[in-house]
C-alpha cells in the first residue's frame, strides 16, 4: 500500500526541496516506485528534476483548483521509477483560491485516492508557510518529515508547525504521525553545528533520523543540472547519506 509523506517546515531555506527531490530519487534507486509532487509555488523540485515548465499540459494547481485528474498531470522523468506532478507560477493563487472552495482542507487527499496504490511512496515538498497548499499536504499524508537546518534558532518556529499538525490531526487527518526530524547542511567544522544537534535529539528524542545531512556542494549543485544527486554524483557524501536516509524511511515502514 502506498505512503504519503509530506516534507514540511514554514521555514524556508532548510532543506526541504532537497530533501524531497534526493529522498524520492533514493528511493526510486531502491526499487520504489515514487510519485513527488511539488506543491510549491516557486517550483523548485519541478525545476530540479530537469522538467521543463514551458512544456507541461497541467500541473498541481489544476488538479487543486479546477478538479482535473492527477493521472492527466503526472510526467514521467528521467530517473526510472520516479515520477512528478509538477507545479508552476499559476500555484501562486491557489492560497487564495482554495480559501473559497469546497472542501478546501482535502482536494489533495481526495485527488490522490485514485493514484494511491500504484505508488510505494508518495513524497510531498511542501511551501514556506502553514497556508491551505500546506495543509492539503498534511492532510493528504500518512507521516510527516522535517527537514531542520543545523543552524542558531534551528528549533524556532517548530511550535507553530507543531500546533498546526496538532490541529490537523484533530479535525482532519487522525493518522498522520512524524516519521522524523532530518537535520540538514550540517558543517562538522563548528561546534555549533553539534550543540543544534544536541537540542534537536533533547527536544524530538527517538524522533530524530541517525543520518545527519552534511553541508554538501554537489548537493547544492545538482538542480542546476536538473538531477537529483545520485545520477548527478552518485559517488558524492550527498549521494550517500541521501542513500542511508531513504534506508532509514523504508525501515521505519
Ligand atoms: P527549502 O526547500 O526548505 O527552501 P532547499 O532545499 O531549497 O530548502 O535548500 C536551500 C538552499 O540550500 C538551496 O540552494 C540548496 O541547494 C541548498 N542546500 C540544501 N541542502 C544542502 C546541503 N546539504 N548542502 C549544501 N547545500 C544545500
Ligand atoms: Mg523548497
Amino acid at each position: 500500500m502506498g505512503r504519503i509523506i509530506a516534507i514540511a517546515n514554514q521555514k524556508g531555506g532548510v532543506g526541504k526541496t532537497t530533501t524531497s527531490v534526493n529522498l524520492s530519487a533514493c528511493l526510486a534507486y531502491l526499487g520504489k516506485k515514487v510519485l513527488l509532487i511539488d506543491t510549491d509555488p516557486q517550483g523548485n523540485t519541478t525545476s530540479g528534476l530537469g522538467v521543463n515548465k514551458g512544456e507541461l499540459h497541467g500541473c498541481i494547481y489544476d488538479v487543486l483548483i479546477d478538479d482535473e485528474k492527477v493521472e492527466n498531470v503526472i510526467q514521467q522523468t528521467n530517473v526510472e521509477n520516479l515520477a512528478i506532478i509538477p507545479a508552476t507560477i499559476s500555484l501562486a493563487g491557489a492560497e487564495i483560491e482554495l480559501v473559497s472552495t469546497i472542501s478546501r482542507e482535502v482536494r489533495l487527499k481526495h485527488a490522490l485516492q485514485d493514484v494511491k496504490e500504484d505508488y510505494d511512496y508518495i513524497i510531498i515538498d511542501c511551501p514556506p508557510s502553514l497556508g491551505l497548499l500546506t495543509i492539503n499536504a498534511l492532510t493528504a499524508s500518512d507521516a510527516l518529515i522535517i527537514p531542520v537546518q543545523c543552524e542558531y534558532y534551528a528549533l524556532e518556529g517548530l511550535s507553530q508547525l507543531l500546533s498546526t499538525v496538532r490541529l490537523v490531526q484533530k479535525h482532519l487527518n487522525q493518522q498522520l504521525y512524524i516519521d522524523g526530524v532530518l537535520l540538514t547542511m550540517l558543517d562538522a567544522r563548528t561546534n555549533l553545528g553539534l550543540q543544534v544537534i544536541d537540542e534537536v535529539k533533547k527536544y524530538f528524542q527517538e524522533k530524530v533520523y541517525k543520518t545527519i545531512i552534511p553541508r554538501n556542494v554537489r548537493l547544492s549543485e545538482a538542480p542546476s543540472h536538473g538531477q537529483p544527486i545520485i545520477t548527478y554524483d552518485a559517488k558524492s557524501r550527498g549521494a550517500e547519506v541521501y542513500l542511508e536516509m531513504a534506508r532509514e524511511v523504508i525501515k521505519n515502514g
